[in-house]
């Protein structure tokens, strides 16, 4: 239920509903625009629906959300939300390049990426220590040394870091070393490592499931701002469809759909959407008046021996060539890099 109060209402009035909501067993979230206020009640279905807060005073109107996500909806919050990373920001007219190798396989990759994303152009730096791989016989990532080799490279080279926790054991070792927690496809729908997220005070990073419907990415969003963390980004990463040319299929409409329904803000990740290197400039460029607020790109000094993803990988010079088209096309939909 949200609960729109007048233009200029007193803090008093917001304060007096918002006890009365706590003291009936209901959860509040504000969302405190300039002149307006709602206050998002979440909590038991019944109970909020018992709750009748028309004629409090302050109230304008009490919309009951038929939607399973409340807080991710433009009704509670109309303002995109930015996040904030250091000196990194995504959302809201900052268009972010995330860049980076699938794995962490050695300091010296990392050093290297890092360096050379930087100098190209990229916001945050990527690389998974802990790997979801469909076989168990695959490489599993460095783990803990992986992570710290993320952050000795992201802090060479002034890049926020931004890496996967696979599983809900790992997310304070994880929160400890890295900048933005990434929730990946496999683990959209866990939904007790998305509660322990939500409690956190890093950004999530939250992929779509491979099959995830639109309103079930954003329930599981939903899950994480519940907890209290505000700092979500929406992540497209392709569908599993008939299609087997490329890897995955990717919805850009699914973007588009994102930019109407919710406030968060959403990127593309053309190298798991599409599996193949020749895809990635053009769908990254496509993303963009998709309205994606962002993009995350998987790039290798030498994809050839990647231990992870080589295939969809960009070596450091292609990486570059991008980012450098980039700029343009952003500032054509009115954002910036
Ligand atoms: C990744 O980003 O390396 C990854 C495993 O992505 P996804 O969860 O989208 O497959
Ligand atoms: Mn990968």
């Amino acid at each position: 239920m949200l609960i729109v109060m007048r233009d200029h209402a007193s803090p008093e009035q917001i304060q007096h509903i918002v006890d009365h909501l706590h003291l009936a067993g209901a959860e509040t979230h504000l969302s405190q625009g300039e002149v307006k206020t709602v206050i998002g009640v979440v909590g038991e279905r019944e109970l909020v629906y018992s709750l009748e807060m028309e004629g409090f005073p302050g109230v304008s109107e009490v919309i009951r959300v038929l939607k399973p996500y409340k807080l991710a909806g433009r009704d509670f919050q109309a303002e995109d939300t930015v996040v904030r990373v250091g000196d990194a920001q995504i959302g809201g007219g900052t268009f972010g390049v995330i860049a980076g190798p699938c794995s962490v396989e050695s300091r010296e990759q990392m050093m290297s990426v890092a360096a050379s994303v930087k100098a190209a152009g990229a916001s945050m730096l990527r690389g998974g220590a802990y790997k979801p791989r469909s076989s168990p016989y695959a490489f599993q990532g460095m783990g803990l040394d992986g992570l710290k080799l993320l952050r000795e490279a992201g802090d060479s080279a002034g890049l926020p870091v931004v890496t996967e926790v696979l599983d809900v054991r790992d997310a304070e070792t994880v929160a400890e070393w890295a900048d933005v927690l990434q929730v990946g496809a496999r683990n959209m729908q866990n939904f007790m490592m998305l509660e322990e997220l939500g409690t956190m005070r890093k950004p999530v990073l939250l992929k779509r499931g491979l099959s995830a419907t639109i309103e079930e990415v954003l329930s599981s969003a939903e899950y994480v701002l519940k907890g209290g963390n505000r700092d979500v980004i929406l992540c497209e990463r392709g569908i599993r469809t008939f299609e087997t040319y490329t890897r995955n299929t990717l919805d850009l409409a699914a973007v588009a759909a994102f930019k109407i329904l919710t406030h968060l803000p959403v990127i593309v990740d053309p190298s798991h959407a599409t599996g193949r290197r020749d895809l990635i400039a053009p769908m990254c460029r496509a993303a963009i008046p998709a309205g994606a607020d962002g993009l995350i790109v998987e790039v290798h000094p030498d994809p050839e021996h990647a231990r992870c993803d080589g295939p969809q990988s960009l070596d450091l010079d292609a990486f570059a060539e991008l980012a450098s088209t980039l700029g343009p096309r952003v500032a054509l939909e009115g954002k910036h890099l």
